[in-house]
């Protein structure tokens, strides 16, 4: 029995203990193609060169030093880099472990800018049904899963759940992509009006959803008509770009699309493509200078914060993005997927919805495609296509949505970006395989 406590006790797993490019092999040699990036994490496949030189130099030199009494050169020029490219005036990194942690400063920071200014009544966030923002307890608080929330339902930060903009579903047939946007935002300022504008510290949202939806993406206008709202009642915007920012979706920041400027945007997964634990949360001028003057202090903070090695390896992964051209590749990578999907899968009578945006893409699998009812959530449909998917040397992401009001079941697919037209040719043919066997093992 393994010493090792596995979130899921009883269901055994793999070991793994090479990668290499897109594929990672197992104790038997079998290899693996990993089509989600873990979850939307190896952006760069496994074993790049130029990440192992960079964390090998740094750990010669110096592999850590805390915070409270150093900086170094490498998070000065990670945090430069990154602000260089963020959108608007998103220009204070502050360097965390991971995605949960990113989130969590993310609200602690929003909630203390508050509390600066005197405006001690706002006390709790606004986000999305169909969402996920990590599982510590604050980002657990803002995050759309109930079931997730529930056992510890009494610990949680108040927060409110709104609709997200999800018009495969919920677009009515009578209405424009645009209006349908608009009413979904809309649905922000009658929450702010239902709880009091001036008890609301943030609206978090991930600007293009992932595990729980799908590689959701907003409608035109939604985004534009979110931040009005915010802007109107003094409300801040936290987007997460935990999983599709750092080049997942075509662009460094996801919200870079949309047109939009946020107050803190979160990112980490891509940020560290899995050479090293990493997230960060970026804040605006406002924000930053509001402490600064303030209290001059932010009351938070991690042991491991801009660790050297994770700052050193992610510089490294921005140097293989742009220098070796490697951001560039998401796009018609992205549309060599999606047509690939689209040649499978637009006639499949289980796949209801085929989206995404650069190589961050989904399938939604329905039982009927007229009605869209989805499958059951207790057929386990996910689990079983991840079964008969690694079985095949496959990695793919299948989700049940959220369980309650329950919306359907999705495979979410973030292949590494260094992905080719021949092993987007494997995933494809996999992964009809993989869903058809798990189909006929739920419908006969
Ligand atoms: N935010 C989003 C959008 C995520 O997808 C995730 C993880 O999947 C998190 C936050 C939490 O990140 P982590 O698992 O690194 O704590």
């Amino acid at each position: 029995m393994s010493q090792v406590f596995h979130r899921h006790c009883h269901t055994p797993l793999r070991t793994a203990v090479r990668g290499d490019g897109v594929y990672i092999y197992d104790q038997n040699g079998k290899a693996y193609l990993d089509a989600s990036g873990g979850a939307a994490v190896s952006c760069l496949g496994h074993s790049h060169a130029g990440v192992r030189a960079a964390l090998h130099r740094q750990i010669d030199q110096l592999a850590y030093a805390h915070s409270s009494f150093f900086t170094t050169d490498v998070a000065e020029t990670l945090a430069t880099r990154l602000t260089d490219r963020a959108p608007g005036d998103l220009n204070h990194v502050y360097f965390l472990s991971g995605g949960s942690e990113a989130v969590e400063a993310a609200l602690k920071l929003a909630r203390q800018y508050f509390v600066e200014r005197g405006e001690h009544q706002r006390v709790r966030f606004i986000a999305r049904r169909q969402s996920y923002h990590g599982n510590t307890l604050g980002a657990l608080a803002v995050g759309g899963n109930a079931w997730r929330r529930a056992p510890f339902a009494p610990l949680l930060t108040p927060a409110e759940h709104i609709a997200p903009c999800y018009a495969y579903r919920d677009r009515r047939p009578d209405e424009t992509l645009f209006d349908y946007g608009q009413r979904v935002a809309n649905e922000l300022e009658q929450s702010l009006l239902t709880v009091g504008p001036e008890t609301v510290i943030a609206f978090v949202a991930e600007p293009v959803v992932g595990a729980t939806a799908g590689a959701l993406t907003a409608v035109e206008g939604y985004y534009t008509r979110i931040r009005e709202i915010c802007d109107r009642y003094g409300v801040l915007l936290i987007l997460d770009e935990v999983m599709c920012g750092m080049g997942r979706t075509g662009t460094l920041f996801a919200h870079e699309q949309e047109g939009i400027h946020a107050d803190i945007v979160t990112v980490a997964k891509g940020l560290g493509a899995g050479y090293q634990p990493i997230g960060a949360m970026i804040a605006s001028d406002t924000l930053y200078d509001t402490i600064a003057d303030g209290s001059g202090f932010f009351q938070h903070g991690h042991t491991y914060m801009a660790h050297a090695t994770a700052m050193a390896g992610s510089l490294a992964v921005l140097d293989a993005l742009e220098q070796e051209q490697i951001l560039a590749r998401v796009n018609p990578m992205g549309e060599a997927l999606m047509s690939r999907l689209k040649a499978r899968f637009a006639e499949h009578p289980h796949v209801g919805d085929i989206r995404g945006r650069g190589l961050f893409q989904a399938l939604e699998l329905v039982f009927d495609r007229e009605t869209k009812r989805p499958f059951d959530p207790r057929s386990k449909l996910d689990s079983r296509i991840k079964s008969a998917a690694m079985a095949l040397g496959l990695m793919c992401y299948p989700m049940a949505g959220t369980i309650d009001g329950h919306r359907g079941h999705h495979i979410l697919l973030a292949p590494p970006f260094i992905i080719t037209e021949s092993q987007l040719d494997e995933l494809t043919d996999k992964l009809a395989e993989a869903l058809d066997t798990a189909i006929a093992a739920v419908i006969e």
